[in-house]
């Protein structure tokens, strides 16, 4: 930021005799408004990630399932290795599930053994077949199906979050209240999570959780 700063202020030439003036927007405007600054910065992130986000913004899900993900493709989620790395006294930065490897965003979501179980699980579940990204965010993008509607897309997109969600919240009481991990526990939370959000929330959704959430949407 600093660099930056340094290359706007030296390509500003300093002329004699001229007074000073506030401007805004590359000299565009001179007056500055909440609505420029968002759309300054909104030119900024648009490009593959915002596409990525404008997905996640309407998928079918609960909101603070939705905002959990957000934290996930962010890489924000108070994984052990990040604490460790801002400098939080970590006594260890194994992952909370498997308790092998590191926890980072990428391990805890998509490589652990137990989340590889769950996504396994849910892709049987759902009747669909994908290449696994280690990437959260290619893994998300990918989380898709071809024979299916931009409607129904949005439902796996729905259950992605959904995942994401519970394996976080399954993480966190092994780490406060001690409870031993199950995979098919966070899957069968994951089913009826999502299932119940969208029995709720669509009139027409009339489908049985046991036989399968999409697979005879497909058809
Ligand atoms: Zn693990």
């Amino acid at each position: 930021m600093e660099a930056n700063l340094m290359e706007c202020i030296l390509r500003v030439p300093v002329k004699r005799n001229v007074n000073d003036i506030q401007v805004w927007g590359n000299g565009e405007l001179k007056k500055y408004t909440v609505n420029s600054a968002y759309e300054c910065l909104a030119k900024q992130t648009r490009g593959t990630h915002h596409v990525v986000f404008e997905v996640l913004w309407k998928a079918k899900a609960f909101p603070n399932v939705v905002i959990t993900t957000w934290r996930v493709l962010i890489d924000r989620i108070p994984t052990r290795v990040r604490l460790s790395r801002r400098e939080v006294l970590m006594l260890l930065t194994v992952c909370g599930l498997c308790q092998i490897n590191e926890e980072s965003c990428q391990h805890l979501f998509i490589e652990c053994k137990y989340a590889q179980l769950v996504w396994s699980l849910c892709l049987n579940w759902l009747g669909i077949v994908f290449v696994q990204h280690n990437d959260p965010k290619s893994h998300f993008v990918s989380f898709h199906c071809v024979q299916a509607s931009f409607k129904q897309n949005l439902m796996l997109k729905g259950i992605w979050t959904t995942v994401v969600r519970t394996i976080s919240e399954q993480r966190n009481s092994i780490m406060f209240k001690k409870r031993v991990v199950d995979a098919n526990e966070i899957f069968q939370m994951t089913q009826l999570k999502s299932w119940s959000w969208l029995k709720h929330r669509s009139n027409s959704f009339t489908y049985s959780l046991q036989i399968g959430l999409l697979t005879r949407l497909y058809v």
